[in-house]
């Protein structure tokens, strides 16, 4: 059996440094020892010593991050130095959640992990702050603020853990003044959580190749967010330091529930309510998802009500285009305007710089706005009011109303299918084409 091995962990200034070793051959690490960083950035009055924070805490975020490396690698022992003792006590639990949402997992995949030393922690009476509010700058986050506001709540922002975020350019600036700008909002503190766990340690594309073909998940939650989504509840964890240190019990982020008409249903990927009952360490849980049960539509109107009662109004940040101004026009954009049209507001004075009524309508009867699952065109569509006239797209709002969301989801998937003349046309992809047929000729994955 093979050892990947947490060799040092180490505070210096706001940063923690951990490095991790694995050994010669195995190959499931970028390089056979990683350098990893947290770093973190509060606001005037966050003021945490992370040299007081005990070693088993401090060595949290990381170990949740790399724990599922043993639920498919039966050759692999993953050996941890110390853990808190409530967290080890969640090991199994958190195995079997893992399980049932992205697997079922095979025991015999299992691999091993050591705990060399297993901590009793005593929570510092602090008591700074209550909870934690995870915050992107999206619906649900912004949702979660205006349930949770004041200065007992410390809103935490850990841009690297969005799916293809980058560490740099004018999205990672506008995440910062995101949430600047949203704490002053809702009267909390911020903290800034910065890290290279999803960019420096594991070889995803070896992991990834195992685990869609060696193994073959095929469950819907890894299908829609694969080995990535299995390490995200983890990476939100690097805030575990910072609640030992001032008393936090709660971690609350916001539910990515969705509904079609009667269908009720949660995510079922890495953010699922199911996987965060089972994480704990020390004193601290996450709570409860905000609005677990609460449409998309309904959240945004809370969002607009709220500010409006407290005379601000606040940016709302659903793009990942790398830019300082939100596209306006990818699925994301589309679809929270129309939650902000349906609220009858004008979505440039809730994010949208670019927003043309003109342009909008035009894009959604071009039946651009396209998704696998239409429940956000539902949403919308259903809370629209016949006998109601709107201040922005009144037009397009009721023309939406008449065609109805499941003719007009159609017609979208119809308006994206490629036509064969297009296919024809695409030069581009023909050396993919010759690459799949040459390589079932020869019989190669
Ligand atoms: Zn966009």
């Amino acid at each position: 059996m093979k050892k990947i091995e947490l060799i040092k962990a180490y505070v210096e200034g706001d940063t923690i440094h951990y490095q991790v070793r694995e050994d010669a051959g195995l190959g499931l690490l970028k390089k056979e020892i990683v350098d990893l960083f947290i770093r973190y950035h509060g606001d005037s009055n966050y003021d945490c010593d992370l040299s007081k924070v005990h070693r088993s805490i401090l060595l949290t975020p990381i170990s949740l991050y790399m724990l599922p490396i043993t639920y498919f690698f039966n050759d692999v022992e993953l050996v941890i130095p110390e853990m808190d003792k409530v967290l080890y006590g969640q090991l199994p639990t958190i195995y079997e959640a893992y399980s049932k949402i992205y697997g079922p997992f095979k025991k015999d995949w299992r691999g091993k992990v050591t705990v060399q030393k297993v901590v009793e922690n005593t929570p510092v009476e602090n008591a700074k702050y209550d909870k934690v509010v995870f915050f992107s700058g999206g619906v649900d986050a912004c949702h979660a603020g205006i349930n949770n506001p004041g200065k007992k709540s410390l809103l935490v922002s850990i841009p690297d853990i969005e799916r293809d975020a980058v560490s740099e350019g004018p999205l990672r600036e506008e995440k910062y003044s995101l949430i600047k700008n949203f704490s002053k909002v809702v009267d909390s503190d911020w903290l800034l959580i910065l890290n290279n766990f999803n960019t420096s340690l594991f070889n995803e594309k070896v992991i990834y190749n195992c685990l869609s073909f060696e193994i073959g998940l095929c469950s819907d939650a890894y299908k829609y967010d694969g080995w990535g989504g299995i390490r995200y509840l983890a990476n939100m964890c690097c805030v575990a330091p910072v609640a030992y240190l001032t008393s936090i019990r709660s971690l609350v982020m916001g539910s990515a529930f969705e509904q079609i008409e009667d269908k009720l249903q949660n995510n079922y990927d890495g953010a699922s309510p199911e996987l965060s009952d089972t994480i704990g360490f020390c004193d601290t849980t996450f709570a409860e998802q905000d609005a677990l049960t609460v449409r998309r539509t309904q959240k945004v109107l809370n969002i607009i009500n709220w500010c409006k009662s407290k005379n601000t109004t606040t940016k709302i940040w659903v793009c990942f285009s790398n830019d300082s101004v939100q596209c306006g026009l990818c699925v994301k954009c589309l679809r929270t305007q129309l939650n902000i049209l349906c609220a009858g507001e004008n979505p440039k004075e809730w994010g949208f710089e670019n927003f043309s009524e003109k342009k909008f309508s035009l894009y959604v009867k071009a039946y651009k706005y396209n998704e696998s699952n239409p429940c956000w065109i539902w949403d919308n569509i259903d809370t629209i009011q016949d006998d109601r006239t709107y201040p922005y797209c009144d037009e397009l709002l009721h023309w939406l109303k008449s065609i109805g969301y499941k003719e007009y989801h159609q017609r979208a998937v119809e308006k994206a299918r490629p036509t064969l003349m297009k296919r024809l046309l695409a030069f581009g992809q023909y050396s993919h084409y010759l690459k799949v047929i040459i390589s079932k000729l020869t019989g190669r994955k």
